[in-house]
């Protein structure tokens, strides 16, 4: 198979492999949600990391504004735990230097920066402008392909999503399930209160751009400063309908 249609072929939605295993997993998501959902964030996170899925899980980190909140708790349950950083190549330079400070500050000792396939670049993003033309395609080659490959071998990962973040976040559980994996959202129910107190109470240093007023940092390329009221996420894509990057509902993550 040619690159191109390699390429291609990766970028159709696949149907659930196996609905038996889809059901079982919602199913296992529930219960855990039932009997775990409630707990305090530390809480879900030593049981998700000893307990549920000892070895076979990851967090998912932005290195973004809030991220240090996140981190920090996952570095008090086990500062081994893998985390994914999607290194997009799009970043802006104060949050590679950010992510290198927090991992230092936390003793985070397995950080994976995961890159886009260098093949996927030069299909379709030579000119590095892919965001502009088509940022789903963009967010797709440099983000959910490449968090696919490093979610290879884990049974669950923990992400930070908000429930006070709006839109498809509104109403997430603590526990869920996508298509082969569970997702643990440790932080759904925290407000921004909680997430200041969580970075005064344990000291954490500020992301450089947060100090600027951006309250959510993502690529250079499509972020900006939020708009006040209209939530935190705002500044994210401004002026387009695409309010998410891409891997909280990809094929393999639904
Ligand atoms: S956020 Fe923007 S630059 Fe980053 S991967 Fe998505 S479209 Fe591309």
């Amino acid at each position: 198979m040619t690159a191109a249609r390699k390429i291609r072929s990766n970028l159709l939605v696949r149907p659930a492999a196996n609905q038996d295993q889809a059901l079982r997993l919602r199913e296992r998501a529930r219960l855990l949600e039932l009997r775990y959902g409630a707990a305090d964030a530390l809480a879900v996170l030593s049981t998700a990391i000893h307990d549920i899925f000892p070895g076979r899980i990851a967090v998912v980190s932005s290195f973004g504004a809030e991220s240090a909140a996140l981190l920090d708790l996952v570095a008090q349950v086990d500062r081994a735990t893998p985390v994914i950083f999607l290194e997009t190549g799009k970043h802006f330079p104060e949050t590679l230097a950010y992510r290198d400070e927090l991992v230092s500050r936390l003793g985070l000792s397995d950080v994976r920066s995961v890159t886009p396939a260098a093949e996927d670049l030069a299909w379709a993003d030579a000119d590095g402008t892919l965001w502009r033309r088509n940022p789903d395609l963009c967010c797709r080659l440099r983000k959910v392909l490449p968090l696919e490959r490093a979610l290879s071998g884990f049974s669950a990962w923990i992400n930070g999503r908000k429930r006070f973040q709006g839109g498809a976040r509104g109403t997430i559980p603590v526990f869920e399930a996508s298509e082969a994996r569970i997702k643990v959202n440790p932080l759904a129910h925290w407000g921004p209160e909680e997430i200041r107190r969580a970075f005064d109470q344990r000291g954490l240093p500020a992301h450089p751009l947060a100090l600027e007023g951006y309250a959510s940092i993502g690529c250079g390329p499509c972020t900006f400063k939020s708009c006040g009221e209209a939530g935190s996420r705002s500044g994210r894509w401004q002026g387009s309908t695409k309010t998410e990057c891409g891997i909280h509902r990809a094929p393999w993550a639904r």
